[in-house]
């Protein structure tokens, strides 16, 4: 069974595939039809690619879907403050 992209990304959390803290900055624009560091899929010229950038390790790219369940998830083990 196909994992869900929930799963996917509790499990790249942990191997730290992807990042715990909070970026440097966050870019947003439109995607390059390069893949999203969570599902892997293409982020299409069509689609809003977000960015966060962080010092000392390559930007990840996420789709805006991947991001926010990388958010929510990042919030729920209290890796992010609550207030915002
Ligand atoms: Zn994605």
């Amino acid at each position: 069974m196909p994992k869900s992209l929930g799963e996917i990304v509790r499990d790249k959390l942990d191997a730290s595939a992807l990042p715990r803290e909070e970026p440097v900055k966050l870019w947003a624009g439109n995607g390059r039809g390069e893949p999203c560091t969570v599902c892997e899929q293409p982020i299409l010229r069509s689609q809003v690619e977000y960015e966060p950038q962080y010092a000392g390790r390559a930007p990840i790219r996420l789709h805006i879907g991947c991001h926010g369940l990388w958010q929510a998830e990042r919030r729920r083990r209290g890796y992010l403050p609550n207030d915002d």
